[in-house]
């Protein structure tokens, strides 16, 4: 832990480098004061009726509504996405709520056959739940948990990331705007280290969502162990995008740069493997440089704009660790000069097997381009490594596209697309990627306790 943890955070826009505001830090004493009144508010909230929970959730998804264009507007300012992916994220975030207000009244319990009475489970809620935020998507991650956490009858305390709190303290405004208990949805802003390590280690927070790196994940599934704290964990990747001599090349080619450019790269599904069958790998390239090149880099705030800028100097200059100065590289794209926390779009062929920008996360707009020989030789360079998020896979072949599909450890594949992320279908990793899933039908049930109750018919 730091000497000194900060009292205050300066949120500064990454495009420019200007200060967007100062929020104060939590420190450990105010998370326990919160988890107080979480409990509180989660006690009246767990015994409300089904409906009303239900109602007052939709009604935050229309408050939402009403404010996308300002939630967007504040996530460019503070996380430099481009104006169109933070209307898509302002605009997941209502759809969340939405949906996971559907859920309230279908989290039915079962009735199992038994003999000599009856036996029902019910899923109750776990109490007060710890969202742990990051700064990549720092609107939907943190709905990710919030939403279906709270329409299961949790409250929820949510600790978004260092450098990108606005858009969670503007939520949190508009949870009470659109009448829901005060206290059930607080935002705790602060470091990792001072509010996120108070949630993880309290008694009185039931269950931690963490999204973020491998390293703080394991971490946190370590010092949660001392209380057998619940976790959800969404963690790193390294996804492999697969393309067959088979598929559609030009297709392949044109969708491969925003499957890892998206974001600036800092995007846990990122394709920034990009495995390509040795009879169309020259074809491939030929195809992929002007793709690269004609990403439009720049202002984020321009509806034109398809990349902007890392999200801080200390990411910009991870990403340099990987690619510095004077590397070479088999397509760069451009970015603007000056303010702002720039990387142009790079890629990379002939990299060693042991190479870092080819078996870590790099979190930036760098991706690897590597032959393959076979469907035996893509499965197991897809599958040497210890992430397994994402992947995707491009062939004509159905039966070489399920095959695949299910021989890549990995938790969402996609065919002939990059997509991964619906909010009413299951997200998580394999292996290293994380534990436990997200969004889809269950995304309530991850949130309850069972309980089992038999009832015995006996005279
Ligand atoms: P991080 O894991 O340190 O931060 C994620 C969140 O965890 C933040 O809210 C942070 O304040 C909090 N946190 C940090 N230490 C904590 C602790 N000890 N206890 C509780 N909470 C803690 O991520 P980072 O340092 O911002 O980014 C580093 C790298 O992590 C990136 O380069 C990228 O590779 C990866 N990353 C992955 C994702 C993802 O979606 N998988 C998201 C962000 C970062």
């Amino acid at each position: 832990m730091p000497d000194q943890p900060p009292h205050a955070h300066q949120i500064l826009d990454p495009a420019t480098e200007e200060v967007v505001a100062t929020v104060p830090a939590t420190g450990a004493s105010e998370v326990d004061a919160a988890v107080v009144r979480a409990a509180a508010a989660q006690h009246r909230w767990g015994s409300a009726a089904p409906a009303d929970r239900a109602r007052l959730l939709r009604r935050f998804a229309a408050v939402v509504d009403d404010h996308l264009e300002e939630l967007a507007r504040l996530e460019v300012r503070e996380a430099g996405h481009t104006l169109g992916n933070a209307r898509w994220e302002a605009g997941n975030v209502r759809d969340l709520l939405d949906y996971a207000a559907g859920g309230v009244e279908r989290l039915t319990g079962r009735q199992i056959p038994v003999a000599g009475g009856l036996d029902i489970t019910l899923l109750e809620p776990l109490g007060v739940v710890g969202v742990i935020a990051p700064w990549n998507f720092p609107m939907p991650i943190a709905a990710w948990g919030t939403a279906p956490a709270l329409a299961a009858g949790n409250a929820v305390l949510l600790k978004p990331a260092e450098t990108t709190p606005l858009t969670a303290l503007r939520l949190a405004e508009l949870a009470l705007e659109a009448g829901l208990p005060e206290h059930l949805f607080q935002v705790l802003p602060g470091a990792g280290e001072v509010a996120g390590r108070a949630l993880v280690e309290h008694p009185g927070v039931a269950k931690i969502v963490f999204t973020g790196s491998t390293r703080v994940g394991k971490e946190i599934m370590a010092s949660g162990a001392r209380l057998v704290k619940r976790v959800t964990l969404e963690l790193g990747g390294k996804s492999p995008n697969i393309v067959f001599a088979d598929a559609d090349v030009e297709r392949a080619a044109a969708q491969a740069p925003m499957a890892f450019l998206d974001n600036a790269g800092q995007d846990c599904c990122a394709r920034t493997r990009i495995l390509v069958q040795r009879t169309a790998y020259d074809r491939f390239l030929e195809l992929l440089a002007p793709a690269v090149r004609s990403v439009v880099v720049g202002d984020p705030s321009n509806e034109k704009t398809q990349m902007g800028p890392l999200i801080s100097r200390t990411q910009l200059d991870r990403v340099r660790g990987y690619v510095p100065e004077g590397r070479e590289a088999a397509i760069r794209g451009s970015a603007p000069d000056g303010p702002g926390f720039w990387f142009p779009p790079t890629v990379l062929t002939d990299v060693p097997a042991d190479d870092p920008a080819l078996t870590e996360e790099i979190f930036g707009p760098v991706a690897v381009v590597i032959p393959f020989d076979d469907e035996e030789d893509a499965i197991r360079l897809a599958n040497d490594t210890e992430y397994g998020l994402s992947g995707s896979l491009w062939t004509r072949d159905i039966g070489r596209a399920l095959r695949v599909s299910r021989a890549v450890a990995a938790g969402n594949l996609s065919v002939n697309s990059h997509s991964s992320v619906r909010y009413s279908t299951p997200f998580g990793g394999y292996k290293q990627s994380g534990v436990g899933r997200e969004l889809g039908p269950d995304a309530l049930t991850a949130f309850t306790e069972t309980k089992n109750i038999f009832i015995s018919t006996e005279a």
